[in-house]
Parts: structure tokens; sequence; C-alpha cells
């Protein structure tokens, strides 16, 4: 089944459809540029989390035996993607008053609750960043002769002195350098720091000996280690948010290209890797995507207000991913009910193999076929997850078809899209702010009294009860096809 589509994807490098042939046969090596640790994540910073989720269950979906390394930036990333700015991590941990090592630790752990809320499957490996500097000291010992030059602030890589420098972000214009902040004494504009020393009479609580004096490393350079210590150079595919095009991905592919003495960009190896690829912004109208505008869209924010996270993950997944997302309110409310009623379709499939005594499940019959050799179609065409949303849902509604045969169907398609739909309870979907009152159990007692007075014919004690849960802000739904019984406002 899995073989017989192949699997084309958009590569940035290119900006072409290619497909995707591994360099190492039967294997995907996969690296994602992970989270600096400074603060909660955004949900938009998890979006390109699901991305890179979804990209990696689809190579195993593919047969493919998958290498996936997601890295965590706990030092050098500055406020600025470039060279300018602070260390984002100096400066909350000033802010907050404690040592980075907390820090790092305290937003390492929020990311990793994230992760597993949105059901994103762990990787092979998260490498962080302050393990490495070693090896990011040897790497850049190596390539400092022929492509760096020291200033008074650090090692500057010379972008000059590789081919192509920029072709990934298609911006090395003057207006694209422009953006970049000068820097007294950089040969070009573009030349970044590699090893930024600490300056004369300052410490910093991160700081390691080097041959250019006591520092830190530039974050660019760790992702470069990272990724050729773990995976090899080259390896299939580097992925990101469509940021890191401009300005992290291109200076990691020319230390990249430095390390290992290659020329031109068009061979796509001589850049690290094989295929980039890069997921498009969530955005959202009134600007609280954005850590500096106080209180942001945390994932936890969805939660407190009920949502199970696992209908933003459908949110996500119904829009293409180098598609831009506009978050909203009505758009997570609209993908719970479209995951709610996955949900109960599955469970009633479930609950019919339970009853024939069968819990074995495997492969299924013609008429299923064609529905999931479109399902690998459309996750073959550079990972079309809203095509496949469909079709999971046109096998969750198929008649006629034996039950076990459609749990199958479902369990192999949600491997791919990964919302827990045979893990999932239907309880667990309801609406259910943190700010509620009422428990769970208070809400039942009184549904019941009201089905008893309904039974009797007792309408007027049926409304009242009715009532008396609207008070407490609970909406009862009667006849609701959802199944949802009962929702709190
Ligand atoms: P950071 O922790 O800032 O390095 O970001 C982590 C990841 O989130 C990177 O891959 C970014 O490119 C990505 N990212 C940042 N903002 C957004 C957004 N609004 N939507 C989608 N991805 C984003
Ligand atoms: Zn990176």
């Amino acid at each position: 089944m899995t073989e017989q589509t192949p699997l084309q994807l958009f590569n940035s490098l290119t900006r072409q459809m290619e497909t995707f042939t591994p360099v190492h046969p039967g294997e995907a090596r996969v690296y994602s540029c992970g989270p600096t640790v400074y603060n909660y994540p955004h949900i938009g910073n998890m979006r390109a989390y699901v991305f890179a989720d979804i990209l990696g269950r689809t190579l195993s979906f593919k047969g493919l035996k998958l290498t996936h390394v997601i890295n965590i930036t706990d030092v050098g990333h500055l406020t600025d993607d470039a060279d300018a700015g602070e260390d984002k991590m100096e400066k909350m941990a000033a802010k907050e008053a404690k040592s980075i090592w907390d820090i790092a630790e305290h937003y390492k752990q929020a990311y990793w609750a994230d992760v597993r809320a949105l059901n994103i499957r762990q990787p092979a490996q998260w490498t962080i960043a302050t393990d490495y500097v070693p090896q990011m000291i040897e790497f850049a010992k190596k390539i400092a002769p022929t492509h760096c030059y020291e200033l008074e602030s650090g090692l500057y890589f010379d972008v000059s002195t590789v081919a192509d420098y920029g072709r990934l972000a298609r911006a090395n214009t003057e207006e694209g350098e422009g953006r970049i902040e000068k820097v007294d004494g950089k040969r070009n504009a573009a030349d970044f720091a590699i090893w930024r020393k600490t300056p004369q009479g300052e410490t910093r609580q991160m700081e390691w000996d080097s041959p250019w004096g006591r520092g830190a490393p530039g974050w660019h350079l760790e992702c470069s280690v990272m990724s050729g210590e773990v995976l090899g150079f080259p390896f299939d595919i580097h992925t990101g948010g469509i940021d890191h095009r401009e300005i992290h991905h291109p200076n990691e592919i020319a230390q990249n290209q430095a390390a290992c003495g290659c020329g031109s960009l068009d061979v796509a190896a001589h850049s690290g890797a094989q295929f980039w690829m890069h997921n498009n912004f969530l955005v959202e109208r009134s600007g609280k995507m954005s850590k500096s505008s106080g209180e942001f869209l945390r994932l936890q924010l969805l939660i407190d207000r009920g949502y199970h996270p696992l209908a933003y993950r459908l949110m996500c997944l119904q829009a293409h991913y180098r598609s831009e997302l506009e978050f909203s309110w009505e758009g997570l409310g609209a993908a719970l009910v479209r995951l709610k009623r996955l949900l109960m379709a599955t469970a009633q499939v479930k609950a019919q193999c339970a009853d024939a005594g069968y819990a074995a499940i495997g492969g299924w019959g013609q008429k299923i076929a064609p529905l999931m050799e479109r399902f690998d179609t459309a996750i073959s065409d550079d990972l079309n997850t809203a095509v496949a949303l469909t079709l999971l849902e046109e096998v969750a509604g198929m008649k006629k078809v034996p039950a076990v045969e459609k749990l199958g169907a479902i369990t192999a398609m949600d491997n791919v899209l990964g919302l827990n739909l045979l893990g999932l309870e239907r309880a667990d979907l309801r609406l259910r702010p943190k700010t509620a009152t009422i428990t769970e159990e208070e809400i039942e007692a009184v549904l019941v009294q009201r089905k008893e007075a309904r039974a009797e014919k007792d309408f007027a004690r049926s409304d009242a009860l009715r009532d008396e849960l609207a008070a407490r802000g609970v909406e009862a739904m009667d006849g609701d096809p959802l199944g949802w019984e009962w929702k709190l406002a």
C-alpha cells in the first residue's frame, strides 16, 4: 500500500516540487529547528512542530525508518535573528531574576507539555544546544581560517567566501540586507557572528572559553553543528518556520558549505540537506501571537477556555502548511465540532467491532482500497492534510462495510494525521472552561433528574432544572446530533 505514490515535497531551496528520494535507502533523516526556551511557545510556534510531525508521520507511512531530531536552543539566540540585540535567554533571566539554566528548564518543560498535548510524536533525539558547545568550537576552528575573521565583538563568517550565499532567501538584495544591523568592521552586511565574545568587564551567565576568547556561540552555528553531528551531512530534510528562510537557514547553509568544502547550491546536498521545508505562519488579527504583547496565545489559554488541544491540531491540518492560517475562536470551535464528529463515528465503529467479538484490525477490502489510495495520493502531494482529512471522514461515514475494515483504515489514516481518534473519549471533547464552578458530576446529576421529569411528562420541573443549569453557565442540549448533551458557556 505504501509504495505506490511517490512522495512529492516542495523544496524551498529550489522553489519547486520534487520527488523525495532518501539519501540512505529505506531511511529518512529530518532536522527541525526547535524553540528558543526563553518563554512559553505560542500556538504559532506549535504549528511548526505539528507540521514537522505530519512530515515525520508521512515518511513513516511511506515505510521509511525515520530519525527525527529537534533541537532546544538554550543559548545564543538574540532578540534579532541577525546579530543585533540581546541574548533572549539572558534578557528573560534578568527580568525574572532567575538563572538561565532555570529559565531554560522551565520553558523546555512547558514546550514538551504542548508537544504531548498536540500528540506530536517524540523525535529520536532532542538535542540541547549547551550540550554541544565543544563540538561548536571544533566546527568553528575548522572553518575559521578560510571563512571567518575576528572583530572586537567576536568571530564573524564572511558570506562572500561561499557560493550562492542567500539563495534560499532570494533576498540578497540591497533591500534585503538593509534589515541587518551594522556591526563596525563587518566586511559584508550579511556577515554574521559564529562566536560572540563577552565584552570586556562583563560576565555572562552562560559563557565558555574558546580560541576567540570567552563567550558564547552564535545561534546559526548551533543548528549546523547539531544537525551534522547527529544526522551526518547531507541528511534528507531540514524544517522550520518561514521566517527561518530569510536569515537563520541561509546562514546555516553557508556554514555547512564551508564545513564540507562544498561549492554551488545547484547541488542541493551542498547545503547540508536535500530538502529545506518551511511552514507558513499562523496569524491573528489583534496581535495576540506576539510574545511581547502581554497575554499571548498559548496552548494553555485554549485549554483554559475549554478547548481540547487536538481541536487546534485539526485546525492546523485543515490548511496547507505552506498557506498562512488565521486563528479565530470561531474557527477553533468549528474544528472542535469536526473532531467530535470524527470521534463519534470512530467510537461507533469501535463498538461494532467489540460487539462482533473481533478485536484484531488489519486490512481492508475493495470498497475502502480506493479511498486509501486517494489518501496516499493526497498526503504524497506535499502533505495535503486538508484533503486527507476529508478522506478520513469519508471512510468513517461509509455504510455497508465491515466495521473491522473501517477501523483498520481509520487507524492507518490517523497514524498519519495524529488526531488520536482511538484514544480520545467523547467526554474529553466537552467544552470545559477552567473558570467553570460546577463539576461534571453535578451536571450529570441534574441531567438525570431532568430525564426522569421528562419521562413523567413533568415539563415544568424539566424546564426549571434546565434553567437551574443555565444559571450556572451550562447549556443542556436536547436532541443534539453530536451528542454533546451539555455545554459550558
Ligand atoms: P522560536 O522559538 O522563535 O525559534 O520559534 C520556533 C519555531 O516557530 C520556528 O520554527 C519559527 O519559525 C516558528 N514560528 C514562529 N512564529 C510562528 C507563527 N506565527 N506561525 C508559525 N510558525 C511560527
Ligand atoms: Zn535552527
